[in-house]
């Protein structure tokens, strides 16, 4: 067995509808309907973005139902192609932009379809961070859950065994768990994470603005949880290049590329798209960050100290509304300058080897997955 996701998988007939034509709005649409987004991102208090293949293709991994999608192309009976293996694969600006805005505080949580890792591996918080349809990166204990990121591809597809165990130390740091560790990528039938699934419903529920990104939201339960957002009276954003199934249910509908709606939207927003230093993972959200709510300042009036001075009252008045803001939200994530996430943690790295101390080459495959990956498909 190899990381190719498509050959991993059980056969399924129903994959979609795939290959529909890419539509562009014109450029002076695209900057309008951006300015609407960027409008919206600013008065909402809770966002929720969902993300699908689409936003990892100018990372070089191919989406699914796309004109060279990996479905399209299987229809076809061709081969899609990969201009990266998984490790090598760079977060794109669409990923960084949403660490971002996550960093800003305005971004409240992330729900992705993708198995391809790069939110994880872009520093994006795994605690805001919902990964419906698991991560090649990730393996999990079947006994207590423990989740290990590894820094190559598990290598094993359907929820299976990795055929390595868990190393979690248990009664009194006396013996370890020694669960087997199984692979956190979905199979066709599979049943979504609970956990992730539970977190991304509730933070669905929540939100007063979803925005999509590169999916054409045909994969149930993950592309109706936009729906959720939308019935509880939130607005649905869409930005996709093919039509999706929900177009019908959007407040606004962006034909565009995810990596230049993304660039100008954080233009507007004036805020900068973090550079991307390597592999970082983010196990929880700074709780520094703070959303970007309006303070409620008191009105500055002109006085005998000069036009547009405050007075003292002015600014004890200012420095009480500054700490009565900073008590009410301790609960709201925020980033401060120049912090990140230590780049690493004591999960990530090599895989640990199996009990007997040898990688069986069957159903481990551990990599050098990059030549498999550049012919074969994949699933995210
Ligand atoms: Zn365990």
């Amino acid at each position: 067995m190899s990381v190719n996701y498509a050959a991993g998988l059980s056969p399924y007939a129903n994959k979609g509808v795939c290959g529909l034509p890419e539509e562009f709005d014109a450029k002076d649409e695209l900057q309008k309907k951006v300015d609407m987004l960027a409008q919206l991102v600013r008065e909402s208090q809770y966002m929720v973005v969902h993300t699908g293949a689409g936003i990892s293709t100018s990372a070089g991994i191919p989406d699914f139902r796309g004109p060279n999608g990996v479905w399209t192309m299987e229809e076809r009976g061709e081969t899609p192609h990969f201009d990266t293996t998984f490790e090598e694969a760079r977060p794109s600006l669409t990923h960084m932009a949403l660490l971002g805005l996550q960093r800003a505080g305005h971004l409240k949580y992330l729900i992705s379809q993708n198995v391809d890792g790069l939110h994880v591996r872009s520093g994006y918080p795994r605690d805001q961070l919902s990964e419906l349809h698991g991560n090649m990166f990730v393996e999990e204990c079947g006994k207590c859950g423990k989740q290990y990121v590894r820094d190559t591809v598990i290598g094993v597809m359907g929820l299976k065994p990795t055929g390595r165990r868990c190393d979690v130390i248990r009664s009194r740091g006396l013996r370890a768990c020694r669960g087997k560790l199984i692979s956190t990528i979905l199979d066709w039938e599979d049943a979504l994470p609970d956990k992730d699934l539970n977190r991304a419903d509730e933070a669905s529920r929540r939100a007063d603005l979803v925005v999509t990104l590169g999916t054409s939201l045909q994969i149930k339960p993950s592309a109706n949880l936009p729906l959720v957002t939308k019935r509880k009276g939130g607005k649905l954003v869409i930005v996709n290049l093919q039509p999706t199934k929900h177009d019908k249910h959007a407040d606004l509908r962006i034909s565009g590329y995810v990596d230049e709606v993304m660039g100008l939207l954080m233009k507007m927003l004036g805020l900068e798209v973090p550079q991307w230093e390597g592999p970082t993972v983010c196990e929880t959200a700074s709780p520094d960050v703070k959303p970007p709510l309006p303070l409620p300042l008191p009105a500055v009036k002109a006085n005998e100290n000069g036009l547009g001075v405050a007075t003292e009252q002015e600014l004890a008045a200012v420095k009480a509304a500054i700490k009565r803001e900073a008590a009410s939200t301790t609960d709201m994530p925020s980033f401060p300058e120049n912090a990140r996430c230590p780049s690493g943690s004591e999960n990530v790295g090599d895989p640990t080897p199996p009990e007997n101390g040898t990688i069986p080459t069957e159903d481990v495959a551990s990599p050098p997955a990059s030549k498999k990956l550049k012919t074969q498909p994949l699933l995210s």
